[in-house]
């Protein structure tokens, strides 16, 4: 399984609509300061699920949402997709290419979508968690993370090692069920 392709309209300063293709092996993105690396990043983690302002660099969810330049009136709208390579069935669908949508109103209404049909947020996440993609393959060590891994305490780092090795998401299901 490999990322394809990432598409987005809206999303941080993507105000254009954009369509990133990956190939197989590794990508380098560069460019800039400012010019958005990180925001591809961070419109990858926002697709597959993730909720936490704060990881993605904002305080409230219309941070996302393309806020308007010099040039260019803000948009009411964010929307990525994310279309994956499914030829080796790592995702539990019957499909070759899976997409993922994630769309969020100014109003604050949000919307997704497996394979164009709408779901709940808690369906990609289940679906990436069950994939084994959150386990193996999908690890985001983001700018500043760096100097905290080398520089944290051994358990600080033990717990960024644990999540990139999917232990963590066990342990905070452990903990939840002792608390039952
Ligand atoms: P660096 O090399 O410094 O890490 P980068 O290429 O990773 O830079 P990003 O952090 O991805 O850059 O992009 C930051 C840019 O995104 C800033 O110019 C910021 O103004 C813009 N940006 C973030 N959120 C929004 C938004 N909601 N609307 C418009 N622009 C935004
Ligand atoms: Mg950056």
């Amino acid at each position: 399984m490999h990322l394809k392709r990432l598409e987005s309209v809206g999303f941080k300063s993507f105000a254009e609509r954009i369509s990133v293709d990956f190939v197989p092996g590794v990508t380098a993105v560069v460019g800039p300061n400012g010019s958005g690396k990180s925001n591809i990043t961070d419109a990858i983690r926002w697709v597959l699920g993730e909720q936490s302002m704060k990881s993605l660099r904002g305080s409230k969810m219309e941070d996302i949402i393309f806020q308007g330049s010099d040039s260019r009136s803000p948009l009411n709208i964010a929307e990525v997709t994310l279309v994956l390579d499914n030829k080796d069935q790592r995702v539990p669908l019957d499909y070759e290419e899976v997409s993922v949508t994630r769309r969020v109103y100014r109003s604050g209404e949000s919307e997704f979508y497996i394979n164009k049909q709408a779901c709940r947020l808690k369906d990609i996440v289940d679906l990436f968690i069950d994939s084994g993609l959150g386990r193996e393959a999908f690890s985001i060590i983001s700018q500043g993370r760096v100097e905290e891994i080398l520089s944290s305490k051994a358990e600080e780092r033990r717990v960024i090692f644990e999540e990139a090795a999917g232990v963590l998401k066990y342990k905070q299901r452990k903990k939840k069920a002792e608390y039952k």
